[in-house]
């Protein structure tokens, strides 16, 4: 696996009888069952005329046939992981917008997708899980082979597309990602050698399947050492605390408002977490909040590191460091696979300290986005480089610091305000739980700040008046938002990311 370039040679990195994938209460799938499984499923997709590069869209709940469906495909195919959860139009445009060969569905699914997929004359195939074989061992009910067997049949080559993905959407319409098997490849290797896995390691799997961060993260890069992983249903922190008791992780990896959900069930399991000590604990997808941070590390006793990824770069970008090397809140890390490079509006470099944009280079860095020459013509520099649209600071040592999202800046009234740092000070009053700072529209400004809150239980006495003050003696007058407003929940997007974009507008503002 030191080398490998193509999904079906990552997964020959564990012994034959050594545990791949499992399920809470489940029998465990072996490495040896599951390249069998991946053999015989690369096998039944050729006889149907489905070859390297033809797309199979992928439509399972999570757990551990979604990840092993996912592999098994992906090392013969272009896999399109979709999330279960779209509505009947978005599945219309997903498969229309992938070209679509194929949808896998599990057996009895009522999922609008197999609706959808038969409207537009994708055939549809059932996905059957034989859980007595392993966790995630399935077979695939294929009625008659096709006439004709794919022409371009057997495992994918490195430079075949094995991945296609849709950004989160956070800034724009989602656009079609598509990673060759050598960029997913040289991601999951990116953070095995960052995290130092090992056969020895086990993971809890709580990310959703149909994102970045889970399939290459959660499951990809703990398997290219040999190491296993339990795939759960999905996440829920009512049931986390059993998991981690009966699965017995070293590590396990999750975005920002899981880690607080977690945090929010802690101290009634304070026996579990002392009889599991955890090697590391893993943040990425959106910032780390440092008193999250701080209360996870202090809680679990084990290192929080938070990493920096986008779909667009095969998950990892940057990441904190293992101890004995040093990790910071507030920091994303040092580059952790690709180059990191901080750029002005022309793509020039610029100096440590100095604020610009995050540019990035390397072997796991897609190509450019699919039927989209604009987004293209605007994504690399001259000189190469993938432009993220983040905003950073690197320090002389090379620690990152994402500062926002170029698009997200507020512009009030010509002064550039960066609703990251006004989320970080009001997170700092003790009575904020969770924060979210975005631009409304003004009349003679042409953007205001507004920032939206969710108190922590017992201190709904907040006021608003009280929060600006506490605001006002941190930040200058300007960045101080003319507006708070307090709410039960923020709304997210898919894949569970705050939306500033737009987020007027859903919230009545604009
Ligand atoms: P779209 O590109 O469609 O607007 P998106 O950028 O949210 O959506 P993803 O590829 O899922 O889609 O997310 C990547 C982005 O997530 C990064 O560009 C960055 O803005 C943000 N991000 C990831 N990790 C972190 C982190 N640790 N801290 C802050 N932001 C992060
Ligand atoms: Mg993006």
């Amino acid at each position: 696996a030191e080398t490998a370039t193509t999904l079906h040679a990552l997964i020959q990195a564990g012994a034959d009888e050594a545990t791949a994938l499992s399920s809470p209460g489940g029998v465990p799938l072996t490495f040896g069952t599951l390249r069998a499984l991946t053999e015989s499923t690369i096998a039944s997709l050729n006889a149907q005329g489905i070859g390297r590069g033809d797309r199979v869209a992928i439509v399972l709940d999570n757990g551990p046939e979604m990840a092993a469906a996912f592999i098994a495909i992906a090392a013969g195919t272009t896999s399109a992981p979709l999330n279960p959860a779209y509505k009947a139009d978005e599945f219309e445009f997903y498969l229309t917008d992938l070209n679509a060969k194929l949808l896998v569905a599990a057996e009895g699914s009522q999922s609008p997708a197999v609706a959808v997929a038969e409207k537009l004359g994708v055939p549809v195939v059932r996905l059957t899980p034989t859980p007595e074989q392993g966790a995630g061992s399935f077979t695939l009910a294929f009625s008659a082979s096709a006439a004709t067997p794919a022409s371009q049949g057997g495992p994918a080559h490195p430079d075949d597309i094995g991945l296609v993905l849709h950004t989160s959407g956070t800034t724009s319409r989602p656009k079609i990602v598509p990673l060759k098997q050598s960029n997913v490849c040289a991601s999951a290797r990116n953070i095995r050698t960052t995290l130092a896995f090992t056969a020895e390691d086990r993971g809890l799997n709580i990310m959703p399947l149909f994102h970045i961060h889970g399939l290459i993260a959660g499951i990809l890069a703990p398997l290219s050492a040999g190491g296993q992983v339990c795939c759960t249903p999905g996440f829920n922190a009512l049931k986390f605390f059993g998991w981690m008791s009966e699965v017995r992780p070293t590590w396990y990896t999750a975005v920002p408002t899981m880690h607080q959900a977690i945090l929010g069930r802690a101290a009634r399991n304070k026996e579990v977490i002392a009889a599991n000590p955890l090697r590391f604990i893993r943040s990425s997808s959106s910032s780390m909040p440092p008193q999250v941070m701080k209360e996870i590390e202090e809680v679990f006793g084990a290192p929080l590191l938070e990493a920096y990824g986008m779909t667009e770069a095969a998950h990892q970008m940057a990441s904190n460091p293992l101890p004995p090397r040093p990790h910071y809140a507030g920091s994303v890390g040092l580059a952790a696979g690709p180059e990191i490079a901080i750029v002005d509006h022309d793509g020039e470099p610029l100096p440590a300290g100095e604020t610009g944009e995050i540019v990035i280079r390397g072997d796991n860095v897609m190509t450019g986005y699919e039927n989209n020459e604009k987004a293209n013509a605007e994504a690399f520099t001259k000189q190469g480089w993938f432009r993220t649209g983040d905003q950073g600071t690197l320090t002389p040592e090379g620690y990152l610091s994402i500062t926002g999202r170029l698009k997200e800046i507020i512009n009030r009234g010509g002064e550039k305000i960066s609703p990251r740092e006004v989320d970080e000070i009001l997170m700092d009053h003790p009575a904020v739980s969770q924060c979210i700072t975005f631009a409304m529209p003004h009349d003679k400004l042409g953007e205001d700040v507004v920032a939206a809150i969710v108190l922590r239980e017992g201190h709904d006495a907040l006021s608003e008046k009280e929060l600006r003050g506490f605001a006002s003696e941190r930040l200058a007058p300007f960045k101080v938002p003319a507006k708070i407003i307090f709410l039960e929940e923020i709304p997210k997007g898919a894949t569970g990311k705050l939306q500033r974009i737009g987020l007027a507008q859903k919230l009545g503002l604009a």
